[in-house]
């Protein structure tokens, strides 16, 4: 209920906000006989961007009555956070920083303040510009690799343990993106690795994101690569906010994800000024 309550504050301040850079919110009241899928496409947006805004875990049991908020355009909203530029929020969606500063009204002069939200158009979004030619992943996530694949300490323990996937360091709620198109197979809390989410791919890969604050799609649903899938968290077994990644091969065997992606420590998108791999911060 309380989460429900700040959740709707959330949205209202959003609303405020958004609606002073022309980029606002529908508050829709949900009918008897409405389902979601309907909905989006009479407002010609895609799924993810009303659950990523909703927090809807599943979309097949909207209740009459029910408010659900739909954004006037298609795209994610984003809260600054202390020590964010634009830049960087750019990194993180994979998107060109002028294309942010345009559609919140941004100018080179324009100070951006923690907590602010920010409105990322979903066209700007470009994660599939780095997958790899030969394997088509791409990365979840644009971030610090804080523990690589195999064996390493375990950063409870300190005892020798395999690692099974690749983490991902990165602040809390930067968006996590399909690594390749497939379906959604698990979407939920699962031990360890807090809320995390399978994706199956059509050539019998698998891949896992945990840790997650947020999820984003349900089971059954068909994601493309490089949509929104969740947000990053902490939640599971987690030392702090990252994202811990892992590729499955058709032989459900967990294969080191460095070998399938774009070689880099960081990702970072805007190769016509920068060689791919040395952005970050
Ligand atoms: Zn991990």
């Amino acid at each position: 209920m309380r989460a429900k309550i700040l959740l709707t504050l959330t949205i209202i301040l959003m609303f405020s906000l958004a609606t002073a850079f022309g980029v606002g919110f529908i508050k829709y009241l949900v009918r008897p006989g409405d389902r979601l899928f309907n909905i989006i496409r009479d407002y010609n947006l895609r799924i993810s961007t009303v659950l990523d805004l909703n927090c809807i875990s599943d979309p097949r049991q909207l209740e009459p009555g029910e408010f659900i908020y739909l954004p006037t355009g298609d795209g994610f909203f984003y809260e600054v956070q202390y020590g964010d530029s634009i830049d960087y929020i750019a990194r993180l969606f994979f998107a060109l920083a002028e294309h942010i500063m345009v559609a919140n009204n941004l100018s080179c002069n324009s100070y951006i303040y923690p907590g602010q939200s920010l409105f990322i158009p979903l066209d700007s979004i470009n994660v599939c510009g780095n997958a790899n030619p030969g394997t088509q992943f791409t990365w979840p996530v644009y971030g610090k690799i804080s523990s690589e694949f195999g064996w390493r300490k375990d950063p409870f323990t300190g005892a020798s343990t395999f690692h099974s996937g690749m983490d991902i360091a990165v602040q809390k709620d930067a968006p996590v993106f399909a690594a390749k198109d497939g379906t959604v197979i698990e979407a939920q809390e699962n031990g360890g690795y807090g809320l995390n989410i399978i994706i199956q791919h059509y050539d019998g890969t698998k891949t896992r994101y945990a840790h997650l604050n947020r999820i984003s799609v349900y089971v059954g649903q068909r994601v493309l690569r490089g949509e929104l899938i969740g947000r990053v968290g902490e939640t599971g077994r987690a030392t702090g906010p990252h994202l811990h990644f892992e590729i499955v091969d058709s032989n459900d065997q967990c294969r080191d994800p460095r070998s399938y992606l774009t070689g880099a420590n960081y990702m970072y998108v805007r190769r016509e000024i920068e060689t791919l791999g040395v952005g970050g911060r």
